[in-house]
């Protein structure tokens, strides 16, 4: 496929089969397909997973459209879609472990992947080890006989570092072993984790995709090595996303490249005013120097989103009320993505085993969203003058 990512942002998926010649796929609702005769019903059986309507957990043309689009952008064998980010990933971490199983896990990932890996994977016999995701390629000495799966993050949840994709999809691939990347931070857009190693390239789509914050859907992006296996958990664990959401996630997938762009020039300008803010340690953003592994951002990514962490010099996370409770214009709560600002204080070292978290200051995430950079400035300035004032 040669066309820019931009042409194919506005263009994937629109088959003239699915939206019937309108400029969007309809909505289908669905669970019934009903057949004229016997034999339709019966040849229907064999057109089940190849798209052609024959009930509807199997999925219809909004649906479709949605994987077809997403699978495009990474250049992936196929993708299938689920209620939340979060369903993307325990599938397709079902897809290819089974008992008996060991799992390399990054310490950074996303805090209910974490919990999935070290306190439900347990129970059906798969046995999950928390690796330093700054390791490279000397993750080989963590392989174990049984290690099956490698799982990582990038950039990490929480402390934004890059791991060495590229690297560790080498060491593990020359052992036959599958490599799962939770790539939502930078899109399909900024970062191809196929391209980059990865076997299956996971997003929650709720994110920037959706761009809205009015919609949880999750994806799953396969190569020719996972795609079947994909599937065929995707259907034994039953997992469909309603239509209106895929509408919802296709819809805002068309002006994603527009939004990022403000989302990274917003944030890159505000994160690097906080790098010169006097209650300011450290500012944790993949595309500026000080985060670990700026350098692998710079060779892998073709860009930033809104995404990032600051540390400041001092203070305590019980009085972080005097940061957050007034502030004009960033909202508090969990998620991002969406066209507005958040903040969200967070406690890392409950979150890390593998890597020490040794700030003595706390960590606040913040998402850059689309009001004025200067507004946000004034709102963020005003909060760490509060914040001092617990010192
Ligand atoms: C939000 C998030 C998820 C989970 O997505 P949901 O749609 O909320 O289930 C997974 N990974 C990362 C990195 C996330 O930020």
């Amino acid at each position: 496929m040669a066309d820019k990512k931009s042409t194919r942002l506005v263009k994937a998926g629109r088959r003239k089969k699915w939206t019937g010649g309108v400029v969007n796929p309809p909505v289908y609702h669905a669970s019934t397909v009903l057949f004229d005769t016997y034999k339709e019903m019966r040849d229907g059986v064999k057109k089940a997973f190849s798209e052609e309507l024959f009930y509807g957990r199997l999925g219809t043309p909004t649906l479709w459209a949605l994987e077809e689009a997403l699978a495009e952008l990474e250049g992936a064998r196929g993708a299938k879609i689920y209620p939340s980010g979060m369903a993307a990933i325990t599938t397709s971490l079902l897809s290819v472990l089974k008992a008996g199983d060991h799992l390399l896990i990054a310490d950074t990932v996303y805090e209910p992947t974490r919990k999935f890996a070290g306190q439900f994977l347990p129970r059906l016999g798969i046995e999950a080890d928390f690796f330093d995701p700054m390791i490279g390629a000397a993750i080989a000495k963590l392989f174990k006989d049984n290690t099956r799966v490698v799982f990582l993050e990038t950039p990490g949840s929480l402390t934004f570092e890059v791991p060495d994709l590229p690297a560790i999809a080498k060491a593990a691939h020359a052992r036959d072993m599958y490599v799962l990347v939770d790539n939502t931070w930078a899109t399909p857009l900024y970062h191809n984790a196929l391209e980059k190693g990865a076997d299956i390239s996971i997003h929650a789509v709720t994110k920037y995709i959706v761009g809205h914050a009015d919609a949880m859907i999750g994806a799953a992006l396969a190569n020719a090595r996972t795609h079947g296996l994909l599937k065929y958990a995707t259907f034994q664990l039953g997992q469909l996303t309603g239509p209106d959401d895929a509408y919802l996630a296709l819809r805002g997938l068309r002006t994603l490249e527009v939004r990022l762009k403000q989302h990274q020039q917003n944030a890159l300008e505000i994160a690097r005013w906080l790098e010169g803010h006097a209650m300011v340690e450290r500012v944790l953003h993949p595309a500026l120097p000080p985060c670990p592994g700026h350098q692998v951002w710079k060779r892998d990514f073709t860009g930033a989103t809104g995404l990032f962490s600051i540390v400041l010099k001092a203070g305590e996370m019980k009085n972080m009320g005097a940061f957050c409770d007034q502030m004009a214009h960033f909202g508090m709560g969990f998620s991002w993505g969406g066209f507005e600002s958040l903040v969200l204080p967070q406690e890392v070292a409950l979150v890390r085993s593998a890597t020490c978290w040794d700030a003595t200051g706390p960590l606040i995430r913040l998402h850059i969203g689309l009001e004025d950079v200067d507004d946000l400035k004034e709102d963020l300035d005003a909060a760490l003058k509060r914040f001092e004032k617990t010192l």
